[in-house]
């Protein structure tokens, strides 16, 4: 985002593929139930915006009244991503995002969500405890200071570098070294202009 980069690879074109066939999908209305897919969220209060992949509604006496339904609904949301199911707190994060956009937006609670995983098509349900929602507030006040500072972010070093689309341009784990190369490049033009003095 600072650097506007950006890089697909395999991970990210399934990825993608998965989300076009979900956004495309259609809603549906069985009922006592609505489907809303490919849904345009955003949070004045957290600065952030972003597409949902699908929110359930279950009419319920308990729920909240949503824009253009008759009505009271308890209200669901569903993330979808490609690949076996496994924990990645990122994905839990950015559920817990979408959840609290939806709460500014239409005054109400949401406790949980999905995550369903394509390759195994299980659901993983995420608690919005206090502490995800904690890691939410946080990464959006990092991301703006970053924003706002234009400032990169230390590339780790971690084992999902392995797989990142961005590693060609990030280049974790080369920090070091092109800090040597920087400090060796200066020393060389440095007794250039020392040997030019001389002579
Ligand atoms: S630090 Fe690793 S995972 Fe993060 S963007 Fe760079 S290469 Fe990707």
């Amino acid at each position: 985002m600072v650097e506007q980069q950006w890089l697909d690879n395999v991970h990210t074109a399934e990825g993608t593929v998965l989300h076009e066939r979900v956004h495309a999908g259609r809603s549906e209305s069985r009922g006592a139930r609505v489907i809303l897919r490919g849904v345009h969220l955003r949070s004045l209060e957290l600065g952030i915006s972003g597409v949902a992949d699908c929110i359930e509604l279950t009419r319920s006496p308990k729920g909240v009244a949503i824009p253009s339904l008759e009505g009271t609904w308890a209200v669901h949301l569903v993330e979808y991503k490609h690949g076996k199911v496994r924990l990645e707190t990122e994905y839990e994060v950015q559920l817990c995002a979408q959840a609290m956009c939806l709460e500014h937006l239409w005054s109400c609670a949401i406790p949980m969500g999905d995550i369903y995983y394509g390759s195994d098509r299980r659901r993983k349900q995420v608690s919005f405890s206090l502490e995800l929602r904690g890691l939410v507030v946080q990464g959006c006040q990092a991301l703006h200071e970053l924003l706002r500072a234009h400032s990169l972010p230390m590339p780790g070093k971690r084992s999902k570098c392995r797989e990142c689309s961005m590693r060609e341009v990030c280049l974790p784990g080369h920090l070091k070294q092109s800090t040597v190369y920087m400090s060796e490049l200066l020393q060389v033009a440095q007794g250039s202009e020392a040997d030019e003095e001389d002579s």
